[in-house]
């Protein structure tokens, strides 16, 4: 209950409309503390809204995404997953392609491509996309 509390001020503080669904999609994504696609949390939110389409668990995903609420990631095998993160401020994640778990990291190594650019290509950066692939610790280990 708390928890759905929480959720429910993230929406509002993002201006965005407070409905059980999103709630529910923001809940699901905020436990799992992994990655997870859009079918998985589709497969998930079925059990309590019955006739929700696909469709519509992947444009409230989107939406969530463009508010900054979650993060996409992109896995080699293709398959678009996303992933809890309303932390603000510049950072990257490192996924882990075996278990899914994601850690926030907060060093931007595109700071020094930056300089090249701005020095040798003299163009100006204004954004960049940044994902680490590997596996975690636990992960590595069974390796
Ligand atoms: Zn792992
Ligand atoms: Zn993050
Ligand atoms: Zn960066």
């Amino acid at each position: 209950m708390e928890k759905n509390t929480a959720y429910h001020t993230l929406l509002k503080n993002l201006g965005l409309k407070v409905t059980p669904k999103r709630l529910a999609l923001l809940s699901v994504l905020g436990e799992e503390h992994r990655y997870l696609s859009p079918e998985e949390v589709w497969k998930k939110l079925r059990r309590s809204f019955k006739n929700l389409g696909l469709p519509t668990v992947y444009r409230n995903m989107e939406e969530l995404e463009r508010h900054g609420v979650i993060s996409k990631v992109l896995h080699s095998n293709r398959q678009l997953y996303y992933y809890f993160c309303p932390k603000t401020g510049h950072h990257h994640h490192f996924v882990c392609l075996e278990c899914r778990i994601v850690e926030d990291i907060s060093v931007c190594a595109v700071r020094e491509m930056e300089k090249e650019i701005k020095r040798r290509v003299k163009g100006t950066v204004t954004s960049h996309i940044l994902q680490v692939n590997g596996l975690c610790s636990g992960c590595a280990g069974k390796q």
